[in-house]
């Protein structure tokens, strides 16, 4: 069979540098759901949140009582992953993908789906489930203490209810989730109005022959807001000229960045595939941040997006495993070279035979304070 095939060359491949404990397994494709493969294998080779979905699998394995959901069908399947008798194989993720089916309809069809969109739908999603956990969690010692009496249910003295509303913080959270800060300077009087943004990934627009350090300069840098875009300057009671800025204020452990290479076209009424070279480096320092203390970041993951239209072609992704670089093409896992990740950078003319390019950069931070 191919699974065996396949295993045994990745085996031979890495020999005796195979790490202990890890596993290398294809995913199953049930028609057009590479986007959701390519985002599984990275978010597996994302070690804190793998080791997050793990514990959770196994302090609720009483499958009698949990509903099923997408977070438990996930803790399911890596749990399933890392747990294989053997190193190398290929796994069927049929539950979790009926599962997505089910939850959202976006990803019923067999149609050629956009894995970004996929994956904020998924850690909203985890996101969602687990704040209810925790809130059902905090409720039900009351409830069973009360729930004796059926009067005092819906009474005044439900101490649930009275509780200052704070935001809570999955796990989710904790791993991926940074702050924005728009900062907005009046002309005219120089207020600076702040306002927050949490996020769980940043969108960039691209450029061609940039990096993602230019990318990044370009989504911090400073626009005019004036004419008939002027800004309400509460001091100044009236509309005004200003300058916006936007700035990382809090970087995430997880880093993760989706280049927008999917750009609607006006003139074409529809999306356009940019193919830009974008560089995107093994090591990221990140100097737009409210402290300016250099925040290194190392590459773990990409996203690749191959084809040259928005509305077809394939998703595969690129992982960095106990510093050895794998390539998962649905079924298929391979060594690739380190070098070879250049080769997703995107291509410097319009046209290229090249179709393969990186579109969700997965990295994690490797020094600074939390
Ligand atoms: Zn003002």
């Amino acid at each position: 069979m191919v699974m065996g095939a396949a295993g045994s060359k990745l085996e031979k491949a890495l020999g005796d540098q195979f790490p202990e404990g890890e596993r290398y397994f294809g995913l199953e494709n049930f028609g057009n759901t590479c986007y959701c493969n390519s985002v599984l294998q990275a978010l597996y080779f994302c070690v804190p949140f793998r080791e997050q979905l793990l514990d959770y699998y196994s302090s609720n394995k009483n499958p009698g009582d949990a509903e099923e959901n997408l977070l438990t069908c996930l803790a399911d399947l890596f749990t399933q992953i890392s747990s294989q008798k053997k190193k190398t194989g290929v796994i069927a993720p049929k539950r979790f993908v009926q599962r997505v089916k089910k939850e959202n309809e976006l990803f019923r069809s067999y149609m050629h789906q956009d894995a970004h969109e996929f994956l904020n739908f998924l850690l909203n999603e985890l996101v969602d489930i687990l704040e209810k956990e925790s809130k059902a969690a905090k409720t039900s010692p009351e409830v069973s203490s009360s729930s004796s009496s059926e009067k005092t249910a819906n009474g005044p003295s439900n101490p649930v209810a009275n509780g200052v509303k704070e935001p809570l913080l999955t796990w989710v959270h904790k791993i991926f989730q940074g702050t924005l800060t728009n900062e907005t300077r009046c002309l005219r009087c120089e207020t600076v109005t702040a306002r927050d943004e949490t996020f769980l990934d940043l969108s960039l627009d691209i450029e061609q022959n940039s990096s993602i350090t230019s990318c990044l300069k370009n989504f911090s840098s400073t626009e005019t807001l004036n004419a008939e875009d002027k800004f309400f300057c509460d001091k100044c009671c009236s509309l005004q000229e200003a300058q916006k800025r936007m700035k990382i204020k809090k970087l995430p452990h997880i880093l993760v960045i989706h280049l927008k290479r999917f750009k609607y076209i006006e003139q074409l009424g529809r999306n356009k595939k940019l193919s830009y070279r974008v560089v995107f480096p093994m090591e990221l320092k990140l100097s737009n941040t409210i402290d300016d203390d250099d925040t290194e970041y190392s590459l773990f993951a990409v996203v690749v997006h191959v084809g040259s239209g928005p509305n077809h072609g394939h998703y595969v992704s690129l992982v960095k495993s106990h510093n050895h670089w794998l390539f998962f093409d649905d079924e298929n896992v391979e060594m690739i070279d380190e070098t070879a990740v250049q080769t997703f950078f995107g291509s410097a003319q319009e046209y290229s035979s090249n179709t393969d390019h990186g579109y969700i950069l997965f990295y994690e931070r490797v020094n600074g304070a939390s």
